[in-house]
């Protein structure tokens, strides 16, 4: 992505959603046991655990530039993610292409395909082809394995509904219950070849866009998630509001956070085995952080540009300024923080959980 690249996108009010005050006691995150048994072994870079089948992040340790065999290989590793590992329960679609001489291809996966509106959780698979070697650790294998991690804990919810009568379950479904299905896509061709531009650019997201609008489902898309440069473990720079549209869907995760570190009531927090793996995280949302509320424009260009201009509402995950090494040959897996990682798996699923359960009936 670019940062500085006015957009023109026109047209964002500034209205800055105030929350009233919130729990801050009682509050427990959903599912935590299968989070506490699960997403330390999914998100790890320990010694050994490429050994592990379980592993989903370091699968995505090598280069993925479009059209090339790691790209295929990465793409091979997800589908059989969805396929095999979540006993199908997604609808698996691709999006081949080519342009600018290269074979790009998207990847769409789908839970509760006959929703009437979708949640779209995105990042970008594909590496830069220069430097030479850069295997994209934050940019975008961290966001990537998150994602496949929020696919496999949504699809032990679903299968948990799934198999329990009804009227046994202590609330509404979840997954199965709510008028929200969930689309996690894999953007291919993220990426300038040469420079960045408007016609050498978020290949794969252009041609998603042009699609969804061509088909209909853009109007069926409550918002886009999109999640890049995530996982450094760099103290700073944190991740701003960036539209005022979902600074509400903002504020709610950034409500998650805040309960996820600081606001376990009865403690547990502390002691939790899950707390482990997330324990010396610090805040990465910046609530207080106004900057780009209102701009009317983008300031960092990315795959959600066409989908903004299709509006689309769109929360960009997104450090400002980016990690330090963004586009370097360091932007490797030893400049990776799996706790970080971690960290924003659950954010996002538990963000998830309660955008489908805010639309149950
Ligand atoms: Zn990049």
């Amino acid at each position: 992505m670019k940062y500085g690249l006015p957009l023109g996108i026109i047209g964002l009010a500034y209205s800055v959603v105030l929350f009233g005050a919130q729990k801050t006691f009682g509050w427990e995150l959903s599912y935590e046991e299968y989070h506490a048994a699960h997403l330390t072994e999914a998100i790890n870079l320990d010694e050994d655990s490429d050994k592990n089948p379980k592993n989903l992040l370091l699968p995505f340790n090598r280069t993925r530039i479009p059209g090339s065999e790691g790209s295929r290989e990465t793409q091979q590793f997800i589908i059989e993610h969805f396929n095999k590992t979540l006993a199908g329960q997604w609808a698996v679609e691709t999006q081949p292409f080519k342009e600018n001489g290269y074979y790009f291809n998207n990847l769409i996966m789908t839970l509760q395909n006959n929703a009437t509106e979708h949640l779209v959780l995105a990042a970008h698979y594909d590496t830069k082809i220069a430097p030479t070697g850069m295997v994209g650790a934050i940019d975008s294998a961290a966001s990537c394995a998150a994602l496949l991690y929020t696919a496999q804990f949504l699809t032990h919810i679903a299968s948990h509904e799934r198999t329990l009568e009804f009227d046994k379950l202590a609330s509404v479904p979840v997954v199965t219950g709510s008028t929200l299905g969930v689309k996690i896509v894999f953007f291919d061709g993220e990426e300038a070849i040469e420079e960045w531009g408007p016609e050498d650019s978020i290949y794969g997201a252009r041609h998603l866009a042009a699609q969804w609008l061509a088909d209909g489902t853009m109007t069926r898309i409550r918002m886009l998630l999109l999640m890049d440069l995530l996982g450094s473990g760099e103290e700073e720079p944190m991740v701003p509001s960036y539209y005022s549209e979902t600074h509400q869907e903002y504020q709610l995760l950034n409500r998650i956070e805040d309960d996820l570190l600081f606001r376990r009531g009865d403690g547990s927090i502390a002691e939790s085995q899950l707390a482990a793996q997330v324990a010396r995280q610090r805040k990465r949302l910046d609530p207080t952080d106004y900057r780009f509320l209102g701009l009317g424009h983008s300031v960092v260009g990315d795959d959600h540009t066409p989908f903004l201009a299709a509006g689309v509402p769109v929360l960009h995950a997104i450090p400002l300024p980016f990690p330090s090494t963004w586009h370097t040959v360091e932007d490797d897996f030893r400049h990776l923080d799996a706790t970080e990682t971690r960290h924003w798996a659950l954010l996002v699923c538990e963000f998830v959980v309660q955008s489908l359960r805010s639309r149950t009936e």
